[in-house]
């Protein structure tokens, strides 16, 4: 297991610019990932590497609380990257290896199941360091 490195904010919103400026058709990119979603069967996987994660502590449980000041939804295409907030703040960041582009994954575990969710990462505008409000 590597130590990946953690990333904030700015560093989020660097790969997002990053990976919007990928024009170059991949197998990564036929399925549209704008909002959350379970991981394609077709996504080809191998193609993702992790480079970065959103989860500082690996021994603090990350809280549940979402970001949507805009009314958005957890399943809303335009739903902000927050990363402190659920589900971004259990996120692994991954680049494609062959184009480039950067996609957050999580696995959502119940009791039966486990649920590997991608969202691409590709819309910095999206990406807000909003403090966690404490409830
Ligand atoms: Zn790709």
């Amino acid at each position: 297991m590597v130590d990946l490195p953690v990333l904030d904010g700015a560093g989020l919103r660097t790969l997002a610019e990053r990976s919007a400026a990928v024009t170059v058709a991949c197998a990564c990119n036929e399925a549209s990932l704008a909002a959350w979603t379970s991981t394609p069967l077709s996504f080809p996987e191998t193609l993702l590497q992790d480079i970065g994660t959103l989860l500082p502590d690996p021994y603090d449980e990350p809280g549940f609380a979402e970001y949507h000041p805009g009314g958005t939804r957890y399943e809303s295409a335009d739903a902000p990257v927050a990363p402190r907030h659920f589900p971004y703040n259990r996120c692994n960041v991954a680049a494609c290896k062959v184009c480039g582009r950067c996609y957050l994954r999580y696995t959502e575990a119940g009791g039966y199941f486990v649920d590997r969710r991608i969202r691409a990462l590709n819309r910095p505008e999206l990406v807000v360091d909003a403090a966690l409000a404490l409830s």
